[in-house]
This record gives C-alpha cells, structure tokens and sequence, in this order.
C-alpha cells in the first residue's frame, strides 16, 4: 500500500503539489472496489440533502477549482446524481462581463451564494481572480495581493452567516491533461469542449500551478479549507469528494423541523 497521502493541507504550513500525487488512490486499488461506499454515499447525501432543504438552516458551499479537463464537470455529474434540483444551484464562472468588471471582483460571486437549506456549487470561483487574473497578468500585482486576505475575509463572514465551505482543487497531471485533450480532439461529440486557448494556457503550466499553490497555501483556513483531490482516476476523486461532503452534512447534526402538534388528530374532509 502506498504512503497515506493527506487530503487536507496543514492550515499554515506552505503547499506544493509535488508532494501530492495525482494518481494516489488510497485504500482502493480499482473502480470496482469504490464503487459500493460511492453508491452508499449518494443514497447518504440524498438523505441529508433532504433535511438540509427542510429543516431550512444551514447553507453548503461547494468550490470546485482545476486545471482545463480536470474533471469540474464530471465530478458535478456524477457526485451530486440522484439530488433533488430543487435544493442544489450550479453556478458556473466565466470571463467576467463589462458590468461585473465595473465592480469589486466578489460582486458577482456573492450572488450567487447558497441560501440556507441549499447547496451551491461553484464551477470556478472568486480564485480565478488569483489565478488566470495572476498568471495573465490581467491586473497588476499589487491589486491581486491584497485578494487573499480579501477572500478569507469574505470566507470567513460566509460562514458566520451560517455557510459550511468546502474546497476542492482536482489535482490533475500535465500528462493526464494531455490525453483528456486528446481524446476530446478524437471524438466528434466532445470537439465543443476544446478551445486552442487551452493550450495556451497549458504552455503557462508551471506558472499556474505557482498560483494555485499560492491560494491553497494562504487562503486554507479553518472555515474554509482546502481539499487537494488526486484527479487522475475520477472514480476516486468522485469517492473522495463524495465522502467529504457525507461527512460534513452528517456533522452538521440537521433535524426535520417540528411537526405542527396533534397531527395523529387531523382529518382531511372530503
Ligand atoms: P470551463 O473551462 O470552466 O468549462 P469555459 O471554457 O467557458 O468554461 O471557461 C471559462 C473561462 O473563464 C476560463 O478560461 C476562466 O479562466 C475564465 N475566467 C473565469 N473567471 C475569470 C476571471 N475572474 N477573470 C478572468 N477570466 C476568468
């Protein structure tokens, strides 16, 4: 069995993703030997994702931050199936419009927060304003600087509102980006997932993973951690994050809300 590789970074302690392996797999040597605890898992979350809406409380905030082809759209696919649509928004975040550039860059994130009783999911995040921003020099450095300490900030007012925050990064590897490339070049029905500006971005690799190594270093915090995900096998980075999101609804210790008293006595007329 290979070394135990953590799935949360030491809060404080510098990250470099060349300690953290891609293809790590745990305990689980094949799809088929996770596949039993990932079933158990989207039954479980069902279940919870049902006194979540209910019970109308708490709010979960999932973020879900990759390289091109590291897996933001799969793991939405197949982690949350089977939730009910009802209790769960998807938020995607694109180059931002004219509008939300006229304003600070968490407008537009804010928005689109989850209200309590929801799940809201964050396919890209306000880290792309310390990422691609960064790398592509879209603003200068002494306005991405200050960013971290705004996001914790904002982070931290979330969840003292009542978000629980989860963050995923899909840690894939320049190789396995490659072949998901490639495949998508060789296949038709996925040509509309390929952009030749992903390989521009993919010339920039080293540079993005300093970023990203950035944002998971200083905004990992109590409220809000950081969860590096080996992506290279998505059946495992599905099972991972899976199990996370289990875990973190069932410590949320969630009720039903109170019935209306002396139901047992209600007769409906007619
Ligand atoms: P995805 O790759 O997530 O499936 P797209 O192909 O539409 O979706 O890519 C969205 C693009 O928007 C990415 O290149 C991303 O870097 C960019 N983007 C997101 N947020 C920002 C931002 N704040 N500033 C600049 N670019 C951004």
């Amino acid at each position: 069995m290979s070394k135990q590789q953590p799935l949360r970074p030491e809060i404080g302690q510098p990250v470099h993703l060349d300690d953290y392996d891609p293809d790590y797999t745990g305990d689980y040597d094949s799809k088929h030997a996770a596949k039993e605890q990932l079933e158990h898992n989207r039954d479980r979350m069902r279940e919870l994702q049902e006194v979540l809406y209910a019970e109308d409380k708490h709010a979960l905030l999932i973020v879900l931050q990759a390289m091109d082809a590291g897996g933001k759209d799969g793991t939405i696919r197949h982690v949350m199936r089977g939730v009910n649509p009802q209790g769960v928004r998807v938020t995607s975040f694109k180059v931002p419009t004219p509008e939300e550039l006229d304003h600070d860059f968490l407008w537009r994130i804010h928005q689109h927060t989850p209200g309590r009783g929801e799940i809201g999911i964050f396919n890209r995040s306000h880290y792309e304003d310390v990422l691609v921003v960064r790398v592509e020099k879209l603003v200068p450095e002494n306005v991405w600087q200050v960013r971290y300490d705004h996001i914790n900030a904002f982070e931290q007012m979330l969840a003292d509102s009542g978000v629980t925050i989860l963050k995923f990064y899909l840690h894939i590897s320049k190789a396995e980006q490659k072949e998901r490339f490639q495949a998508r070049l060789d296949d038709p029905t996925k040509h509309w997932k390929f952009s030749r500006g992903d390989l521009t971005v993919r010339a920039k690799w080293d540079r993005y993973m300093a970023a990203y190594e950035n944002a998971l270093t200083r905004c990992n915090t109590e409220w809000a951690p950081w969860h590096i995900v080996p992506a290279n096998k998505k059946w495992y980075r599905n099972l991972v994050i899976s199990n996370v999101i289990v875990e973190t609804l069932e410590h949320l210790d969630m009720h039903y809300p109170e019935a209306e008293p002396d139901l047992d006595t209600v007769v409906i007329p007619d």
